[in-house]
């Protein structure tokens, strides 16, 4: 169901308001390596920081399991998040507690606080009610704005919780902009829908497959799962990546999707797993007695381009092959330029998958990069994530009905 989204927000001054970010930054020696997450988040802020909302802004970083941590402070994101939004943002030392308090009931309109990591209390994770309530009672909000996709599978206090102690509870511009995307691959409104999946193995992705054979028209198969796939033919292996325990799931998924599942018709074999491996392109049904498949070959490059040409609506989750290693990158690279060029609605998701396109610089010619790994192939199989559906729906008058109805 659609939600509501910080649009449907009235009367945004001198709200004090409870923004989930998604602040989970790659960090190298207390140094940001890549800020795709803290500038996905700044048309939500600029947004509220233009209404007159002030704001409290929290986030996890890593996964602290001692409590407080320098490694896993939020400081390095403060000093980025401020030169982004060219103003000073301050930081509090802690989520919830006096400082806090003294801190948001001083903020002016537009006003910025950044809130020291939640998981620094183990209630965070817990999504403990009494921990949710200080996180909105501390930080004198009305109102939570989501805008943590990426955060959105889990149900923690800061991402879920928050939502039971607030009148008003709405997604974020990129909170928004997934649930958008991501639903057309659930519930298509234009076919064909074509659902590319690859990755490491079949057992992570289970769901995602099940669910998308009912909703997809074509399902095409790629890296590591697809030797599972291949052993359930009868293919012979080698040394390539095969669930023993999955090979009657896979002849199964086999049958449900006659028609629909398309796997590989050639690979790219190697001696070894590495760079310097010797290497031979293969029909999909050969592979010498210890060696392995880390790519797919050129005839299937050239068949899932030409799929990927004609779809209305293409969904890829999942690389081609070991596309670490330059050798077997070729699969994964001919995807990527497919749906970058492809007419249709393009959207990735998947934490490599997503590495993949960023680093051949692709990203932007595809209309939806996901920034949540997790979140995104939850809400692909078909799942309800607690941190959207703690928000708001939509109401018939286009969300802008009562606006004091509580969250839940
Ligand atoms: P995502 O994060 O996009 O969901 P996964 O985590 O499922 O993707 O899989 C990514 C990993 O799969 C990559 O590290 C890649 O090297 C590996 N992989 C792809 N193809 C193969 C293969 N044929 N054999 C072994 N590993 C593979
Ligand atoms: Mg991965």
């Amino acid at each position: 169901m659609a939600k509501q989204s910080v649009k449907d927000l009235r009367d945004l001054g001198g709200m004090h308001v409870f923004v989930r970010v998604d602040y989970n930054v790659p960090l190298e020696d207390g140094r940001i390596t890549d800020d795709t997450r803290i500038r996905a988040s700044l048309p939500t802020l600029e947004y509220l920081i233009k209404g007159g909302a002030r704001l409290a802004l929290a986030s996890h970083l890593g996964r602290p399991k001692k409590g407080p941590t320098p490694e896993f402070s939020l400081k390095p994101v403060a000093a980025r998040l401020s030169e982004l939004l060219h103003r000073e943002v301050p930081m509090a030392s802690d989520c919830v507690g006096d400082e806090v308090r003294r801190h948001a009931e001083g903020l002016k309109d537009g006003g910025v606080l950044l809130l020291e990591n939640v998981r620094f209390h183990p209630e965070e994770e817990k999504n403990d009610p009494g921990f949710a309530r200080r996180l909105v009672q501390d930080t004198v909000s009305t109102a939570f704005v989501n805008d943590a996709f990426g955060s959105a599978h889990r149900a923690h206090a800061s991402t879920e919780g928050v939502a039971h102690h607030v009148k008003r509870a709405v997604a974020g511009f990129l909170m928004e902009k997934e649930i958008r995307y991501l639903d057309m691959a659930v519930h298509p409104k234009e076919r064909p829908l074509v659902a590319i999946l690859g990755g490491a193995k079949v057992s992570d992705k289970i769901e995602v497959i099940e669910a998308l054979l009912e909703r997809v028209d074509a399902l095409l198969i790629g890296g590591g799962m697809a030797y599972t796939f291949f052993r359930a033919r009868g293919y012979a292996t080698g040394k390539s990546l095969v669930e023993e325990d999955k090979v009657s799931l896979a002849a199964e998924l086999l049958r449900k999707g006659t028609g629909k599942i398309v796997l590989p018709a050639d690979h790219l074999v190697a001696s070894k797993f590495a760079e310097d491996a010797e290497r031979k392109e293969l029909p999909a049904q050969e592979c010498p007695e210890g060696w392995m498949g880390l790519d797919i070959g050129p005839v299937t490059r050239r068949a899932y381009t030409e799929r990927l040409r004609d779809a209305k609506v293409v969904v890829w989750n999942g690389p081609m092959g070991v596309f670490e290693m330059k050798p077997f990158a070729e699969g994964t690279l001919a995807v990527a330029r497919a749906m970058a060029d492809s007419k249709g609605v393009t959207i990735v998701g998947g934490g490599d998958s997503v590495a993949a396109v960023t680093q051949m610089g692709l990203a932007d010619e595809i209309d939806h990069v996901s920034t949540g790994g997790g979140a995104s192939l939850e809400f692909l199989a078909g799942q309800t994530l607690p941190g959207v559906a703690c928000l708001q729906p939509q109401t018939r008058d286009g969300g802008r009905g009562r606006q004091d109805s509580p969250a839940s």
